[in-house]
């Protein structure tokens, strides 16, 4: 979500006529898009803000905005405490930031504006976004629960939902503009529809996905287990485009410590519905979030998160140290756990997760995979160039590409050599290049010229050299 909200921070300054800063010149505009689920997020908020003062000092006209979680939270408290901060705005007012600037600019004083409720939804501003092939797509902001750890609902608000037929056109226009993959974007995409009564708006969105045509690649995130309903699950297994991948945020796998995160789900109802995603997509895998040591924690409750993660065998888990996000229920509870405690038990959790990623990794050796080619420069390791690709369940490829010349967002069919617990290589060469409309959105990106795959070019690719003994992952690239 901050990610998406940066692309439209950054579109919304080119819309109003500023271009972006080149390498190592001193920018006129700093933005801080900041985010407060993360730990230490003032302090480095303020860190950052120290070290640009002298860079202020030194060219005057230098503006300095905040916004994001963070600036919801703190308000007026960021001006007082670094006074050379010249705009703060909210999450809820991301458009009045070119207004605030020059407000500003004119009024040669620090303008703070937070707004209580969304003025614009997000997806109505311009954007400019960091891919030529994938995007984000927001079909709600703000959320309705109230987790005891969690400050989003504090910060961004009871669930807005945007009209499906808004989504679809902003996908539609999307792929015009050569997008293949577009991944919808909410705090808890499932509740989807919720706000306009229709229990079974997000499965219908996705099955109306389904029939965009040149939409390659459906992605969603995040939903949760609580209203995670059998509909979805058929509308994923039967919609050819809706990747075969869930990520569904565990957090404990306490139904006593689930009570008191206040998430409305238990143990049994979370194991059900990996049961069924696995009956009926057996090649997704579900990846998820999972906290240790939440107040009250005891080691009988984190030995059923163990079990969970046990018998649910994620490909993938981002697991975190419980700490205390003021503000949020968790923070006052009695019965903290030792941080000592929580890191012991975070290390256990983790090297069980990693063993269950790379025995679950090490099931796709041998079999071939198409990938979406990711931007990133590519590595040289010893006899191999390796670019890095996501498969359909979303899993990290690094492979050699031998003579073949892909592009981001052109597909390539590579048979996997190697598994790690985080990524897959596959070094036997690409079986076939796919170039796609993505690809060529790609090139026009880069000013090269361009000829429109229409409809997609099938390549067929000779194999390339034994795979490489040591395999290393390519360099730029982010395993998680
Ligand atoms: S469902 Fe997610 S966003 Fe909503 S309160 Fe819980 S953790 Fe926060």
């Amino acid at each position: 979500m901050n990610v998406h909200d940066s692309e439209r921070l950054s579109g919304l300054l080119e819309d109003a006529g500023y271009a972006r800063a080149a390498e190592d010149t001193t920018a006129d505009i700093v933005v801080f898009n900041t985010c407060a689920v993360r730990e230490n997020a003032d302090n480095r908020l303020y860190g950052n803000l120290g070290h640009l003062r002298p860079v202020k000092d030194a060219n005057p006209g230098m503006q300095i905005a905040v916004g994001g979680c963070l600036a919801q939270k703190d308000r007026g408290e960021i001006v007082r405490r670094a006074p050379w901060v010249d705009v703060v705005f909210g999450t809820h007012n991301i458009g009045s930031l070119p207004t605030l600037l020059e407000r500003a600019r004119v009024q040669r004083e620090a303008q703070v504006e937070i707004a209580e409720a969304l003025e614009h939804f997000p997806s109505t501003l311009p954007s400019r976004r960091e891919s030529a092939y994938a995007a984000w797509v927001s079909i709600s902001v703000g959320c309705n629960n109230t987790c005891t750890f969690c400050i989003v609902p504090a910060l961004r608000g009871k669930e807005k939902d945007r009209r499906p037929g808004d989504v679809l056109a902003e996908v539609r226009a999307l792929v015009e503009e050569g997008v293949t993959e577009v991944t919808l974007l909410g705090q808890n995409v499932n509740a989807y529809g919720s706000e306009f009564g229709d229990r079974q708006a997000f499965s219908k969105l996705l099955r109306a996905c389904g029939e965009i045509e040149g939409l390659e690649r459906v992605r969603f995130t995040s939903p949760h287990p609580r209203d995670f309903t059998d509909d979805v699950i058929e509308a994923m297994a039967e919609t050819p485009n809706v990747m075969p991948q869930l990520h569904m945020p565990l957090q404990s796998g306490s139904s006593k410590v689930l009570k008191d995160m206040r998430r409305s789900y238990r143990q049994e109802r979370f194991l059900g519905i990996v049961e069924k995603v696995r009956a009926a997509m057996p090649q997704a895998a579900i990846t998820t979030d999972i906290i240790v040591g939440f107040p009250g924690e005891t080691e009988e409750d984190f030995e059923q998160t163990l079990h969970v993660v046990r018998e649910s065998r994620f490909s993938m888990a981002f697991t975190f140290q419980y700490s205390k996000r003021p503000g949020t229920p968790a923070a006052t509870m009695d019965d903290q756990v030792p941080p000592e405690v929580v890191k012991e038990r975070y290390q256990r959790l983790v090297e069980l997760q990693d063993q269950i990623s790379w025995e679950e990794n090490q099931k796709l050796v041998g079999r071939e995979v198409e990938l979406m080619v990711s931007e990133g420069e590519g590595k040289k390791d010893g006899a191999h160039r390796r670019l890095s690709g996501r498969a359909p369940d979303n899993r990290l490829v690094h492979f050699a590409v031998g003579d073949s010349e892909p592009r981001p967002g052109d597909m390539v069919t590579v048979e996997v050599t190697y598994a790690a617990p985080h990524h897959l290589v596959a070094d036997s060469g690409v079986r076939n290049l796919r170039r796609t409309r993505a690809g060529d959105a790609w090139d026009a990106r880069q000013g090269k010229p361009v000829q429109i795959s229409k409809p997609d070019v099938l390549l067929g690719m000779p194999k390339i050299g034994a795979p490489a003994e040591e395999p290393a992952p390519v360099g730029g690239c982010c395993d998680a």
